[in-house]
């Protein structure tokens, strides 16, 4: 049997974090927890806490630290990631979220942070390309739309550009990840927790790579 896992993916917004995420999460068969796709689903729910969130996401900015580790720490409470796991995408994205993650996680914490890592001129050229769906939040590119008539191949809901795939949200949202969330790499590394893996080449030569970059640090782990 397939093991569980406790996942966090880094990377590049256009990295592919959630296409990989999604084919992860099928592999090891836990949940995908994609902070983005939550707070997507809020906005569309229309809630109070949905219109707040709507600001910062429509202007590249990342939610209050307290805010979204309290999202994150309700979802974590879930039976669905008690007994096999979770990948977690899109969290955490500042160290004060990787020390709270810590802290919620305890006493098992995570495997791995896998850092998926795509130039950054690489994932302009992918940003301005992506549409999502709206209902299922499945990818798609201008250059590999879905079959019929920008309707979701999975659900059938319309598929369009997202709203904060924007030039100026786009460029705001790259500055803050070197700046926020690439420090999470070296936090990683120093508590031996980071894997690296190369995000270039087709969607099915970077899930083999994660694969099997995880499969092999895990075991590196239990015999060391
Ligand atoms: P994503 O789909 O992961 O690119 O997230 C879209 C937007 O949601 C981000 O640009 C932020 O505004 C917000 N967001 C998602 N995850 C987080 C997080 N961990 N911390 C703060 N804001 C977040």
């Amino acid at each position: 049997m397939i093991p569980g896992a406790r996942l966090v993916l880094l990377g590049r917004q256009g990295a592919g974090k959630g296409t990989q995420c999604t084919r992860l999460s099928l592999h090891y068969v836990v949940p995908h927890i994609s902070t983005g796709d939550m707070l997507r689903a809020a906005v569309r729910e229309g809630t109070e806490f949905g219109r707040k969130a709507k600001e910062y996401m429509d202007a590249g900015e990342l939610l209050p630290d307290d805010v979204i580790i309290g999202v994150v720490e309700e979802r974590l409470e879930h039976e669905d990631t008690k007994n096999r796991g979770f990948i977690l995408d899109g969290f955490p994205r500042t160290v004060t979220q990787a020390e709270a993650l810590a802290r919620i996680t305890e006493p098992r914490g995570i495997d791995l942070a896998v850092n998926l890592d795509v130039p950054t001129e690489v994932v302009l050229g992918r940003l301005a390309a992506r549409r999502v769906c709206v209902g299922c939040g499945a990818n798609y590119s201008t250059a590999a739309p879905p079959e019929v008539d920008w309707t979701c191949d999975v659900c059938g809901s319309d598929v369009v550009q997202r709203e904060d795939d924007t030039e100026a949200a786009i460029r705001r949202r790259l500055d803050l990840y070197e700046e926020q969330t690439a420090p999470l790499i070296t936090w990683y590394a120093a508590r031996d927790e980071l894997v690296e893996v190369d995000g270039t080449g087709t969607t099915d030569e970077v899930t083999d790579r994660l694969i099997r970059a995880v499969d092999a640090a895990r075991e590196h782990r239990r015999s060391s």
